[in-house]
This record gives structure tokens, C-alpha cells and sequence, in this order.
């Protein structure tokens, strides 16, 4: 017996969509690299950018001053282009230097930035250069987190997007392997990794994979479960190489979790009772403990900013699973194809906007007036000051929310700082 996706009733079938393209407030594709270096354990970042791009790391990341940091920042000057074969020779004795330095990595990233003395620069080439220089024990690879070119978390878009290239391809025979896609805390992967092996679905790779050789390969057989929504490019490179996309929502929340799960188990035949067995007790556990929180934040209502694409599937969460309203869900991009199951599980009538025209996004939050915001770090300063509640979106990109373990703690993210102005105005 075979198990289907039930996203139940209420469904939100055609959502109208506010497209909005004017002035944004987000943080560029370099940011990526703080989640990246820490899950690829063998892999380095070299920024190729200006001091800006430094010292946006630097704050994004400060902690990693304590520890043998895995990125840095080569920076280029403002040159001519007379001056690029200058800027060339550069860049390969700043890698030459590197690699001599930290034996340990087998992975390097040329990160693209947006100053226009690195545009000039073909990274690419760089790339592919340095890689017979110093292959094959290291790779070099490039991609761009430039500002102009990326938003927040479409750094991660790109970067595994060029690691799709260095996949080897899996024989059209081979057994059926399931492949699932984005950076996931260490801690989450273990648990899902535990849940898929009890499902019996033994062939699963992770991408990004901890160390470069568990690079998988890819193929025909090759089953895609998207942990991230926001890696549309990743994914189209993998269908090119014939793998299949599997459609479910994403791992936020219990019910996201299991559904996303079970879209695995439904593509490797796992009977219906033998998926509750395995799965039900973790769910049920997620369902008990996120229930503690619905208290405090049903009727709640909350408005999110465009920021890091995660915005839909944590509405989707909020509403269905802890009652709270959506004024606006706004995301940078939407992705209908990769958000289907997502779209369709929101409530009818969620005011969905693409896109941003910050000033005006304002203006109907103050409207809407919202208990708690969603938002950037540069917008959220000034909404606190206006006695506004805010949630930082990058805090629910750094923090593990993905999976059953953590669907309480990504509901207690939101409870905390409502709660807290609550006891603040006592
Ligand atoms: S890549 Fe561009 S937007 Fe990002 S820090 Fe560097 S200069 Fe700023």
C-alpha cells in the first residue's frame, strides 16, 4: 500500500500575487558563506571583493574570529582594466599563499562580489586555471554572491549550483538514490538520516555534503527532496542531469516534516503503516510540543518582509499549525514550481507580495498593524523604536528549524519577543 500527500482542506489554490520592484532591503549572497564553511568541513571561501565584503563577513560571522576561519577576504584594488593580467597574478599567489598554508582543504570557492574592479575580473576562468594548477587533490570552483546578482540566500543557490557541475553521473541502471538538497544543521541531518534509514531508504546523500569526496553522483535514479526553498538554479542543474524533483512541502513545522517525509516514502513504495510506525511517534511528539505555544500566539497576526525565501513555508506553519493570521507574506522571489505544495496549503486570501517597494511594504504594515514583523535587521531597528515587535528573518536562517526536534523551537522564536512585551508593559 502506497501513502498520498494530504494537505487538507482550506486550501489556498490561486494566491494573488503583489509584484513589487522598486528600492529592496536585503543582505546580499555572501552571507551564505556563514552557514556554508560550517557544514563543509573541507571547503574555504575566498571573497574576491573590497573591504565592504570583508567587514560584512566579519559582523555577519564574528564569532569565527575565535576559530580557524574557513573564508576570508582577498581584496581588489580599483585597477584599469591594463591593470586585470596584474589582478590575475594576484589572485593566484593569494591562492598559492592559502593552499600553502591550510593543508587541510580540498575545496575552494572564488566568490564573486559586486564592486566593478571584480566584475572586470572573469572568476570562471580564475577558477578553472587555479584547478589545474592545483588539482586534481583540490578543486577550485567560483560563484557570485555579488549584490547585484543575489539576494541573502541565494549565495547557497549558487554555490551548490556549482557543485552540481563537479557530480559525477550515476549509470541510467543504477539503483534508486535519494538526494536531498540544502545546507541542513549537522544535527538535523542526523535525525533525518536516522528516519529515512528506519523507512528503509538506504541510498541518501546530502548536498552539500560534509566532505568533498562524498560528493554523490547524479542520474535518472536520482530522487530530489528540496530541504531549502530556495534553490531553484540547484535544482533545475540536477533535473538537467536527469534527477527527479519530489514534491512536498518543506521539513518546517510537524506537519511539513511529515508530509516532506512521506513524499519520500511514497516514491520508494514504503507501506502506509509502516510510515506511521516509523514516523509517528516523532510527529505526534512535534504536534504535542509545538501545541504549548499555540496559546500565546493564536489570533496573533504577523507580517513578513522579504528577506530569505523561507518566509511561505514558516506562514504556512504558523497559520495551520499555531492559528495565526498572515496580514502579508512577502517574499524576494516565488518560485511557484518549488513552492506548489506550500502555496496551496496556505489559507484562501493570504496577501502574498513578490518583490519589494520597501517604502510602500511600510506603509501597509503600519496600516495592518501587526502584533510581530518579519523582517531584516536594517528595518527592524526603526519598527522596535515605532514599539513594534520584530523577529530578524537571518536569526531563522542561522538557527536549526527544519524537522520534528525543532518545529517547538522554531514556534517558541516567535512566542519569545511577544511574550516579552507583553511582561515589558506590566
Ligand atoms: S558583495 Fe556587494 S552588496 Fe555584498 S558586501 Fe560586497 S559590496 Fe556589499
Amino acid at each position: 500500500m502506497s501513502v498520498t500527500l494530504d494537505i487538507g482542506a482550506a486550501a489556498c489554490t490561486e494566491p494573488s500575487v503583489l509584484r513589487e520592484r522598486g528600492q529592496r532591503e536585503v543582505f546580499c549572497g555572501l552571507t551564505g558563506i556563514v552557514w556554508l564553511h560550517r557544514k563543509m568541513q573541507d571547503a574555504f571561501f575566498l571573497i574576491v571583493g573590497s573591504r565592504t565584503c570583508a567587514h560584512l563577513m566579519q559582523a555577519a560571522a564574528g564569532v569565527m574570529i575565535f576559530a580557524e576561519p574557513r573564508f576570508a577576504t582577498a581584496v581588489i584594488e580599483e585597477r584599469d582594466l591594463a591593470g586585470l593580467a596584474d589582478a590575475n597574478d594576484e589572485l593566484d599567489s593569494i591562492v598559492a599563499q592559502l593552499l600553502a598554508r591550510r593543508p587541510d582543504i580540498r575545496l575552494l570557492f572564488l566568490v564573486g562580489s559586486c564592486p566593478s574592479e571584480v566584475i572586470k575580473l572573469d572568476l570562471g576562468r580564475a577558477a578553472a586555471r587555479l584547478s589545474s594548477r592545483h588539482g586534481p587533490a583540490i578543486r577550485v570552483l567560483s560563484y557570485s554572491g555579488s549584490g547585484i546578482e543575489t539576494t541573502f540566500t541565494e549565495g547557497e543557490d549558487a554555490c551548490l549550483a556549482s557543485l552540481v557541475a563537479e557530480m559525477e553521473d550515476a549509470p541510467a541502471d543504477a539503483e534508486p538514490a535519494l538526494l536531498v538538497v540544502g545546507a541542513l544543521a549537522d544535527v538535523v541531518e542526523d535525525q533525518f538520516t536516522r528516519l529515512f534509514e528506519a523507512l528503509g531508504i538506504r541510498r541518501v546523500a546530502f548536498l552539500p555534503p560534509k566532505r568533498t569526496g562524498e560528493l554523490p553522483s547524479v542520474g535518472p535514479n536520482t530522487r530530489l527532496l528540496l530541504a531549502q526553498p530556495y534553490l531553484g538554479r540547484t535544482a533545475m542543474e540536477l533535473a538537467d542531469r536527469g534527477a527527479v524533483q519530489l514534491q512536498a512541502p518543506f521539513p518546517i513545522g510537524a506537519e511539513g516534516t511529515r508530509l516532506w517525509l512521506l513524499a519520500a516514502a511514497d516514491a520508494w513504495g514504503v507501506g502506509g503503516r509502516h510510515f506511521e510506525q516509523v514516523v509517528g511517534p516523532s510527529h505526534g511528539r512535534a504536534i504535542r510540543a509545538t501545541q504549548r505555544y499555540r496559546e500565546q500566539l493564536e489570533g496573533r497576526r504577523v507580517f513578513f518582509f522579504p528577506d530569505s525565501q523561507l518566509e511561505i513555508p514558516i506562514a504556512r506553519f504558523l497559520s495551520r499549525e499555531l492559528g495565526m493570521e498572515l496580514a502579508e507574506v512577502g517574499t524576494p522571489y516565488l518560485n511557484r514550481q518549488l513552492l506548489e505544495s506550500e502555496l496551496a496549503m496556505l489559507p484562501a486570501g493570504t496577501r502574498l507580495s513578490e518583490g519589494q517597494d520597501v517604502d510602500r511594504q511600510i506603509a501597509r504594515c503600519r496600516t495592518d498593524e501587526p502584533d510581530i514583523v518579519v523582517c531584516g535587521l536594517g528595518l527592524a531597528n526603526p519598527f522596535e523604536a515605532e514599539e513594534m515587535t520584530t523577529k530578524w528573518s537571518i536569526e531563522l536562517v542561522f538557527t536549526p528549524i527544519q524537522g520534528f526536534e525543532q518545529a517547538a523551537d522554531l514556534a517558541e522564536l516567535f512566542a519569545r519577543p511577544l511574550v516579552r512585551k507583553l511582561r515589558l508593559r506590566i
